[in-house]
């Protein structure tokens, strides 16, 4: 599918798969590009209410961009109404979620992120992580006591800073700002695609993938080739 802005041309596709070992899918997409609006969200909390959480999030993400809101604004208001969910219904207190979210317009996108739902940048010869994870892994990292390499392995890998939903204070998104050149992909996807596939591989399938679709169902397939140990997004 493509749609124009301003002289770009945007293609996209998506993707989302239970992986191999949940029953569930607790991921959510959203593709707008009426809005040019496209977010990953992976949800968390009992009773399959991470389901619910992520599917919340990106619905208020998508209202409150309609209605002009900023990134960071939306965020917040997804935030509130997870929390206002809980307060209604004692089965969905606790629930919560990541959120990567990107909005183009034309070749600038701004990025919006909480938790470790990651945006990267991918051209025919490199891949950059845009997002820095809201992990406890990531803060090791950061603080020099801790490599990427062991970060990947750790035990704690999956423990995250922030997200949506659980915080006592608002959350504090990540936000960037920068411009696509042409030919680039932006990827954005949940822990599920990034736990099970190498930033190395995920450059090796988008380097060689035909179309963006077939690019998504290889990402899939291959993460769930590497264990599925988690739902898969892209
Ligand atoms: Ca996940």
């Amino acid at each position: 599918m493509t749609s124009s802005h301003a002289t770009a041309v945007v293609h996209f596709a998506a993707l989302s798969d239970p992986g191999k070992s949940r029953a569930h899918n607790e991921d959510s997409l959203l593709c707008a590009p009426q809005l040019a609006l496209w977010a990953v969200a992976d949800g968390m909390g009992g009773h399959q209410r991470g389901e619910v959480a992520s599917a919340l999030a990106l619905q208020v993400l998508r209202e409150q961009v309609e209605q002009g809101a900023s990134l960071d604004v939306a965020i917040a208001a997804a935030h509130d109404a997870i929390i206002a969910a809980g307060d209604t219904d004692s089965a969905s207190r606790g629930m919560g979620t990541t959120l990567v979210a990107a909005q183009l317009k034309g070749c600038q996108f701004t990025l919006a992120w909480l938790g470790d739902s990651r945006a990267y940048r991918i051209s025919a010869e490199q891949i950059e992580q845009l997002s820095s994870d809201h992990s406890w892994v990531q803060g090791q990292v950061d603080a020099g006591v801790m490599s990427s390499a062991e970060a990947r392995q750790h035990p704690r890998r999956n423990v995250i800073t922030q997200c949506l939903g659980q915080a006592q204070d608002a959350p504090e998104p990540g936000v960037l700002v920068g411009e696509l050149l042409p030919g680039e992909i932006l990827l954005l996807c949940s822990d599920g695609l990034t736990g099970e596939l190498t930033d190395e591989q995920i450059l090796q399938y988008s380097a060689t993938a035909e179309t963006l679709d077939k690019l998504v169902l290889q990402l899939v397939k291959a993460a769930n080739q590497n264990g599925g140990r988690d739902n898969v997004s892209c």
